[in-house]
Order: structure tokens, then C-alpha cells, then sequence
């Protein structure tokens, strides 16, 4: 299955190949992926264990950004679980208890922040007074810095390393410290960052019945995070997507 580049994050600006390949996932693949899926816990593989996933069928994938990758990730599960490209998302209220049900459509509740082609190609910036180019890293720059902390450990975030890939530098040790340690004004400029290139979907908010009564001003719903339903994809999709009786039939055991 093929996607235009134009339709990624990113616009695919900067890209020398029109479609990248992305399929959907065969029982057979499903069950080899859930088999060698890494533990609960362990969030950097699994993040490369994704990104193999969608390499393994297109090279190119290699040269994608990060943002655009972190969408195929989920759109190559979507896919995989649904022709129509929905699925259904279970909440509990947190004001009143009751569980709120909601059908997410790709083309109506994933809403993507346009990223601004002039940002790009990158900016300079300064950070605990060094000064730096920032780069929009690929998954090929990002795993430079990814296999680093991947093999050392020594920081588990992936938003933060995703951040310290932005930063292009000779200093690893550096930029890492100016990263970890930054204050004041620093913070502000690391936030709006990872706000520019790698938070580019927008929360989904999900409104309960028990705020029918209020104002639509007062109304604050449930706000769910693209990212977390990208990490448990396919448990989610089991907890919320049960099968229903129009698809297996239990025999009835007879009592006698
Ligand atoms: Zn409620």
C-alpha cells in the first residue's frame, strides 16, 4: 500500500521519493509481532522494534522524518485492524464514572499541527550559551544518537533523546548535558521544539453526557493522547474492539 509523501506530517518536504510502502499486517506478522515484542517496560525498543517493523518493508522509511515515521507507526497498525480507518476507544468519565464510547476516524479526529515548511530546514539556537544549528532529524540521523542511548541506558526518555537529536553537534556530551541541565529560558526554548517537530498530533477530547447540562464554554471532555494510544496499539484495540457475536458463534452446550 502505497502513501505520497505529501500526505505525511511533514509534507514531505525535502523527500526524493513520492510514496513510501506501508501494509497491513497479516494474522501470521500480527502473531510474530506480538511473540517477539519487547517487554512492558522497556520503551526504547520498543520504539526501534516499530521502526524495523516499517523498514523491513520499505528502505526508504530510513530517510523519513521522525514525525512523519511516529504517524506510519500508528497508520501501519490502524490499517492492520481496520479497512475503514477507525477504531473504537473506550473512557471512563473522570467526573462522573461512566464509560464513554467513541469511534476515532483517521480523516476526523487524528488532526495533525501543520508543520510550517519554513521551519524545515532548521533553525539556530542557544543553549546554556553554546550556540547550535538544529536539524529535522530522519530516523538514519536519529539512530546515530538512538543506538547511543540504546546500548548505554543512561537516559530512558524518548522524548528527550528525540530532543537531543534535533541539536547537531561534534559535542555529544555536550549538547547532552545542556539538554538535561537546561533552566529558565532554556526550558521554554527545548519545549517549543519538541512542540515544533515531534508533538504534531493534536490530543482527541472525548465529552461525557453528564456535561450535556453546561455551557458549551464550561464543557472540558476527556482529553486522550495520540501517543499513548500509539504505544499499547493492539492491546488497546483487544480491550475496546471485542468480538462481536456477528463474528464467531458459541456453540450452545446442551444441558441435559
Ligand atoms: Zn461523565
Amino acid at each position: 500500500m502505497n502513501i505520497l509523501v505529501s500526505q505525511l506530517p511533514s509534507g514531505g518536504v525535502g523527500y526524493n521519493f513520492p510514496t513510501v510502502s506501508v501494509s497491513p499486517m497479516t494474522f501470521y506478522e500480527i502473531t510474530k509481532y506480538l511473540d517477539n515484542l519487547p517487554p512492558e517496560g522497556d520503551l526504547l525498543s520498543k520504539y526501534l522494534y516499530d521502526i524495523k517493523n516499517l523498514t523491513n518493508e520499505d528502505k526508504n522509511i530510513l530517510d523519513c522524518y521522525i514525525m512523519d515515521v511516529d504517524f506510519l507507526i500508528f497508520y501501519k497498525k490502524l490499517i492492520t485492524v481496520s479497512e475503514k480507518l477507525t477504531f473504537n476507544l473506550t473512557i471512563k468519565c473522570p467526573n462522573c464514572g461512566k464509560d464513554i464510547r467513541k469511534t476515532i476516524t483517521l480523516d476526523e479526529d487524528i488532526r495533525f499541527k501543520g508543520v510550517d515548511p519554513a521551519v524545515m530546514g532548521g533553525t539556530e539556537i542557544e543553549l546554556n550559551g553554546h550556540k547550535y544549528e538544529t536539524i529535522v532529524p530522519t530516523i538514519n540521523d536519529f539512530m546515530g544518537v538512538f543506538q547511543n542511548y540504546l546500548r548505554s541506558r543512561r537516559l530512558e526518555d524518548l522524548g528527550i533523546i528525540k530532543t537531543i537529536s534535533l541539536i547537531k553537534s561534534p559535542y555529544p556530551n555536550q549538547v547532552e548535558d545542556d539538554v538535561l541541565n537546561a533552566t529558565h529560558d532554556d526550558i521554554t526554548l527545548l519545549l517549543a521544539l519538541k512542540d515544533l517537530y515531534f508533538d504534531s498530533v493534536n490530543p482527541i477530547t472525548v465529552h461525557c453526557s453528564c456535561e450535556n447540562n453546561k455551557k458549551p464554554e464550561e464543557r472540558r471532555g476527556v482529553v486522550v493522547s495520540v501517543d499513548s494510544l500509539i504505544t499499547d496499539f493492539f492491546r488497546e484495540i483487544y480491550i475496546h474492539n471485542p468480538i462481536d457475536g456477528s463474528k464467531i458463534l458459541f456453540k450452545q452446550v446442551r444441558e441435559d
